[in-house]
């Protein structure tokens, strides 16, 4: 899960990062007061998406960066005025972009140079990493490519956690000494505790920044934590933002299916996801496209079912639907109930081709026969395959 640069910074605060001074605001009616909270001088405005490169993107209306650095206040309202609810496009957004629902009003810090920090999980020792860098403001996998000699990695021991010797190296890799070396000190163990006690998987700072009267503060904090470990965090779920996720996804994670939307028009249902892979492969050979990709998982309810049914319809492009079930320990006869139940609960205006294989596949098959509904019923998973892609053709003429 992702959270805002500006809540992501308010956990910093807790953990005794140094931050500038801000305000989130999500009204226009609501600007004026924010900006007068921050001290007189330079401010930025800073639009709030869950995605990187913010800085050099364009709004899809023309305007260019959303990052600003300001002068004085007197733009501020209406430079977040053009930010707010204008969707941005980065390289990290893809083409479509995200609609800008925040903007951040901060104070603008006097940059001497900008750096790279972040703490990862890293999969192949299994615990976490530091990474730091003497090039900020710019992507570490550019820097990775080029100079890497540029990056300090310090691999941490989750039994014993970070210790002062890993500190220090990271610190003198950043070339930092007297009191910056105190203050790179309290930034990491402040950061590496954060990190730790809220299950996060990445911690990134980018830039981090000294400032001409060697101040070190964190300008932007980008955090992503481990779905695994949420619910051990409730203070972390309220942040989580529903704007910047799928509405089809998030309603699909509701009833535990993993679903993501595709292209093509015959929309698939399916037990696991090795079985639906190979189900849109099949569908594709016979020349079909697939809507998408969907596994209801070895445990399907019939209330799984019909929410499966009804995300599926919500796809406009959807023509036709092939369910392609295997009982193994979910049984074909309770699938089939499911399949009927969710086909009277929600309005199927398409072709639906059912192919059930496993235990209790009789039973399975002899209720949707005598259901009454316009299901047809499939052998194989080729002949499941031909006849929805058949039933679409033909429902088109
Ligand atoms: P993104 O990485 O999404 O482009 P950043 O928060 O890193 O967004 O902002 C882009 C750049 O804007 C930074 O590299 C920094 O140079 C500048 N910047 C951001 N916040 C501030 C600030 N509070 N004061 C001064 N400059 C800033
Ligand atoms: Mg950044």
């Amino acid at each position: 899960m992702n959270i805002h640069e500006y809540q992501a910074k308010e956990l910093f605060e807790q953990y005794g990062v140094p931050v500038p001074a801000g305000k989130a605001v999500q009204n226009e009616a609501d600007f004026a007061s924010a900006i007068d909270s921050l001290p007189d001088g330079a401010v930025v405005v800073k639009s709030q998406i869950h995605a990187g490169g913010r800085g050099k993107g364009t709004f899809t209306d023309g305007f260019q960066g959303g990052v600003k650095v300001l002068e004085s206040k007197d733009q501020a309202a209406g430079i977040a005025a053009k930010m707010l609810n204008n969707i941005l496009v980065t390289h990290q957004t893809g083409p479509e972009g995200r609609k800008v629902q925040t903007v951040y009003f901060t104070e603008a810090s006097d940059i001497e140079k900008e750096y790279y920090l972040a703490i990862l999980m890293d999969r192949a020792t299994g615990g976490p990493v530091i990474i730091a860098s003497t090039e900020g403001g710019v992507d570490i996998e550019e820097v990775a490519a080029s100079t890497p000699e540029k990056i300090t990695t310090v691999k941490i021991d989750p039994a014993i956690g970070l210790q002062a010797y890993q500190m220090r190296e990271v610190a003198f890799g950043l070339g930092f000494s007297g009191d910056q070396l105190k203050q790179m000190g309290k930034i990491l163990s402040g950061l590496y505790k954060m990190f730790w006690e809220k299950d996060c998987n990445m911690v990134e700072i980018n830039p981090l920044i000294t400032t001409p009267e060697g101040q070190i503060m964190a300008l932007d904090a980008k955090v992503n934590f481990d779905s695994n470990g949420i619910f051990r965090h409730p203070d972390i779920l309220d942040l989580r933002d529903l704007n910047e996720e799928d509405p089809k996804e998030i309603e699909a994670s509701k009833f535990s299916l993993s679903y993501i939307a595709l292209d093509g028009n015959i929309a698939c249902m399916v037990n696991g996801a090795g079985l639906a892979m190979a189900t849109m492969d099949i569908i594709h050979h016979f020349g079909g496209e697939p809507a998408n990709f969907l596994d209801v998982g070895g445990g399907a309810t019939e209330e799984n079912v019909t929410a499966a049914f009804r995300i599926i319809l919500s796809d406009p492009n959807v023509e036709g639907i092939l369910v392609n079930i295997f009982g193994g320990i979910m049984k074909c006869d309770v699938i089939a109930r499911g399949v009927i139940a969710a086909a009277k609960n929600v309005e199927i205006k398409v072709p639906l081709v059912v192919r059930l294989e496993g235990t209790n596949v009789e039973e399975g098959k002899r209720l949707l026969n005598e259901s009454g509904l316009a299901i047809t019923s499939a052998d194989s998973l080729s002949d499941a395959a031909q006849k929805i892609v058949k039933e679409v053709e033909a429902a088109k003429s």
